[in-house]
């Protein structure tokens, strides 16, 4: 299986392992930029972060912030929206840090959502695959480049926040034209 790649927020948590539970690591973090999916990367990222030793792993507790660059639902322009990001979440280690044996997804506890964080063989803790999925739960349904963007004319295309409607200024249709002179003749015929 290949590995996945670790986002530039990921921490070596090989000496917290050893430690006992409860035993606990504050990072503040910065990052320029996490990619989260097509078309769409967290920018300007600031946040803390505090992991606590577990049973099981590492349990994180994050808030963080930043920008998100999308595309504006009514202009169809670049936009940014700001997000605050905040979540705990518990990073299952994969390997036991002592003996270096795998240790088995399967505890008796059968909760599926519990696999989703993994810290990996190596005891590399990537806090990006948590602030990424939040991240994208914080980004309203319709992103705006601004909240009073006016958007394209449904009428002319044009971008109404860079120019004015031209619906009014657009002749009537020369089709249209035609037509209507069709029309008015055909009683004559
Ligand atoms: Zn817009
Ligand atoms: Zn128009």
């Amino acid at each position: 299986m290949a590995t996945l790649k670790h986002s530039p927020l990921t921490y070596n948590v090989s000496q917290l392992l050893r430690e006992e539970p409860g035993s606990r690591r504050e990072y503040a973090f910065t990052e320029s930029t996490l990619h989260l999916h097509e078309g769409e990367e967290l920018r300007d990222i600031a946040g803390a972060a505090r992991f606590t030793r577990t049973e099981l792993g590492v349990f994180v507790d994050a808030t963080a912030s930043g920008n998100v660059s999308t595309t504006c639902m009514r202009c169809l322009q670049p936009a940014l929206v700001a997000v605050e990001v905040t979540f705990v979440e518990q990073y299952r280690a994969t390997v036991d840090v002592t003996t270096g044996a795998s240790i088995a997804a399967d505890r008796g506890e059968a909760d599926e959502d519990d696999d989703a964080f993994i810290i990996d063989e190596r005891h590399f803790l990537d806090i990006g695959s948590a602030l990424r999925e939040y991240a994208i739960l914080e980004m309203p349904m319709r992103p705006l480049c601004k909240p009073d963007c006016l958007g394209l004319c449904a009428g002319c295309g044009v971008d109404l926040n860079q120019e004015s409607c031209r619906c009014s200024e657009t002749p009537v249709d020369d089709r249209f034209a035609a037509l209507q002179a069709l029309l008015d003749r055909k009683p004559q015929q």
